[in-house]
């Protein structure tokens, strides 16, 4: 096998047109967040992935920037968390690696579930001003058998004290983890490659 020299990582195909209809009205932290549940909702219907969905919004307006779900197994890839995919098609859509540039609205990531290590530390990275977290951890392990890694004691108010991140938690976490609960009882992923 010979190596490879780039890689992409690509939502599901049903994307496009769910966010398409159900952006435009999402005014405050729970309509946006009420939005990524159900993106994490389709993911696990379609069997595109886990159940994970995230946004990045401008801070106070509907407009939505770019929105992921959780594309681990069908892309082969232990990175592509809904996080990773939301902060990463954001930063391609505005062509810069900084979401906090000073030439940018302020801009905030809509979770459904609280990030795991990998992606705390990618949040710490982003540039985003505010995060906006659904479900919470242990509810994520319990209702998944998932794990989290080990995140930073205070891992929250660190992200407030050294990154100047907005922090909001708990935000319709039982929503949240009724799509966890749906994705269990399903048992897991049922990746369908055609
Ligand atoms: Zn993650």
């Amino acid at each position: 096998v010979k190596p490879k020299f780039d890689w992409t990582l690509r939502l599901p195909e049903w994307i496009p047109q769910l966010v398409e209809s159900l952006t435009g009205r999402l005014s405050d932290d729970a309509s946006k967040m009420a939005f990524v549940i159900e993106l994490a909702r389709r993911n696990v219907d379609h069997g595109t992935g886990g159940p994970f969905a995230a946004a990045v919004f401008e801070v106070g307006s509907p407009r939505l920037v770019s929105a992921g779900v959780n594309v681990v197994v069908p892309s082969s890839c232990s990175i592509a968390h809904a996080e990773i995919m939301a902060l990463a098609l954001a930063q391609r859509r505005l062509a810069t690696h900084d979401l906090g540039h000073p030439d940018l609205p302020n801009l905030e990531l809509v979770s459904s579930a609280q990030p795991c290590i990998q992606c705390y530390g990618a949040i710490w990275w982003s540039g985003i001003d505010r995060l906006v977290i659904g479900a919470p951890g242990d509810v994520v392990e319990r209702l998944t058998g998932f794990e989290e890694g080990p995140l930073p004691d205070r891992w929250a108010e660190r992200l407030e004290d050294d990154r100047s991140i907005e922090i909001v938690t708990d935000l319709l976490a039982d929503e949240a983890a009724e799509v966890l609960r749906q994705y269990r009882v399903r048992g897991g992923v049922i990746y369908n490659p055609s």
